[in-house]
């Protein structure tokens, strides 16, 4: 098993064959190593050292937090108490949080040691990695290729063993594409389960609280830490949180999977395309029954989501107005620029109806679609991109091409589905990842299901580059 599981690192802890100190010192070690040729962080936490070390105290005197001692990191959207969170803009470069996220306390009450703050493009506004204000993210697995975004130290820094896990966001796909961009397991849970509350906002009716982990287990036990009814945030669920790690392991035979038959045209890489039907083969073997099912309206998914999340957006970026919050607004580059105009077009009287009003309709559609799919299916599969990690600078220069990275995963985001993105084989010698996204609040099945598949796939054949 990967070492940076979190089911060897908890073994090693309560052993006491290691200690959080030890533990933490290997990752800034690696941080200090290999960052300035990934730069997937923007602010390491000069304190982790002395967080660790309290963590080793309470060990001592019995205390039994679910992550005592655990080193992780954070996108730089969460906000810290005390440690600088700027979102991946100048506008908030010197912006120090007076308190932290829900999602944070959380994390600190379990007994997790805060790393530091991971790379994001500015606001969580991209694909690539690419709209930082703090310089681009690297692959770990192809120096000059991207990690995905906009999660994208947050998946560098676990792929490249500078962090065991690391928190992240999914507004639409930002946790799962990085995550299939760099070979390691990535959660987006359904809208509502972990709490926004003191995240960064970008699209407040998408925005999916999430992490990505070496592997299914690592990311099943972190949710049954941040998972949360949370007074702060009157969307979070009213279904109880579960110990999701203690349930996995159940035979999968007879689950009924759905393959998306819209997904599966022109446009997917046609090596993804055979190692996605590889992977359906291992899940078959596991007895699973593989269907094909229509979710008839998920070609509008991307243009919806282009009109309401940028609405969102404008809405949401309002408040950094340079009196509450951060630099004056001549410090948004261009993509929160382009967002806030495009937001502001679309909300505004004459248009509202014929984009704004219209999109909420397709939306209503597509949420039917899933629901609709999910009466005959436990769970749908799908690959979580339709191609490998691109080049860097590739995409650029063209918003509409980069925005179709997401085609295949910002559909849950509309739906408020939650959706796990695990590595499957290597495309063209690179990380490719499939999803498996369930019906609301059931993160339980999909866990299992993927949890299944990973230990019947095997390692996956491929080289760090660092
Ligand atoms: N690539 C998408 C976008 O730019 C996803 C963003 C996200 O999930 N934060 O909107």
């Amino acid at each position: 098993m990967n070492s940076n599981s979190l089911k060897v690192i908890l073994e090693k802890l309560e052993k006491r064959e290691i200690t959080s100190v030890e533990i933490t010192k290997q990752y800034l070690d690696e941080i200090k190593k290999k960052d300035s040729q990934i730069n997937a962080f923007i602010t390491v936490n000069d304190k982790a050292l002395n967080e660790a070390k309290l963590a080793d105290d309470k060990r001592q005197r019995g205390d039994k937090g679910v992550l005592l001692g655990v080193p992780i990191a954070l996108k730089d959207v969460y906000s810290t108490r005390g440690l600088k969170t700027t979102a991946g803009s100048r506008v908030l470069e010197n912006y120090i949080p007076p308190y932290d996220a829900t999602a944070v306390k959380k994390l600190k009450q379990a007994g997790a040691v805060i790393l530091g703050k991971t790379n994001l493009d500015a606001w969580a506004h991209g694909s690539s990695g690419e709209n930082s204000d703090f310089g681009v993210t690297h692959n770990p697995y192809d120096l000059k290729s991207t990690p995905g975004g906009s999660s994208s130290g947050s998946a560098a820094a676990v792929a490249s063993g500078m962090a065991p896990v690391a928190a992240g966001t999914d507004t639409g796909g930002s946790i799962r594409l990085p995550a299939s961009f760099c070979n390691v397991v990535g959660l987006k849970p359904t809208y509502g389960r972990v709490s926004r509350y003191g995240i960064i906002a970008m699209g407040s009716s998408f925005d999916s609280i999430g992490h990505i982990t070496q592997d299914v287990f690592s990311s099943a036990l972190v949710l049954s830490v941040t998972g949360e009814i949370d007074p702060n945030d009157g969307t979070t669920g009213k279904v109880a949180v579960t110990q999701y790690h203690k349930l996995l392991g159940k035979p999968i035979n007879g689950v009924k999977l759905g393959i998306i038959k819209e997904f599966m045209k022109e446009g997917l890489d046609s090596e993804i395309k055979k190692n996605f039907g590889k992977a359906c083969k291992t899940l078959e073997d596991l007895g699973c029954e593989i269907v094909e099912i229509s979710l008839p309206h998920v070609d509008y998914a991307t243009s919806t989501y282009y009109i309401l999340v940028p609405a969102e957006v404008s809405s949401n970026l309002g408040r950094m107005d340079g009196v509450r919050f951060g630099n004056s607004r001549d410090h948004f580059s261009a993509e929160a620029k382009r967002r806030v105009m495009i937001g502001t077009y679309t909300l505004s009287s004459g248009y509202y109806d014929a984009y704004y009003n219209k999109a909420l309709k397709v939306r209503r559609l597509i949420i039917n679609d899933f629901n609709n799919a999910f009466k005959s299916v436990d769970a749908i599969i799908a690959p979580t991109s339709p191609t490998p990690p691109f080049k860097l600078g590739e995409k650029l220069n063209e918003p509409l091409s980069m925005y179709l990275s997401d085609i295949y995963v910002c559909p849950m985001n509309l739906a408020g589905v939650p959706a796990l993105s695990v590595p499957m084989e290597p495309a063209h010698n690179l990380p490719c990842g499939i999803q498996f996204v369930g019906r609301q609040f059931d993160e339980n099945t999909i866990f299992n299901i993927a949890h299944a598949y990973e230990q019947a796939r095997g390692d996956i054949n491929l080289k760090l580059k660092i």
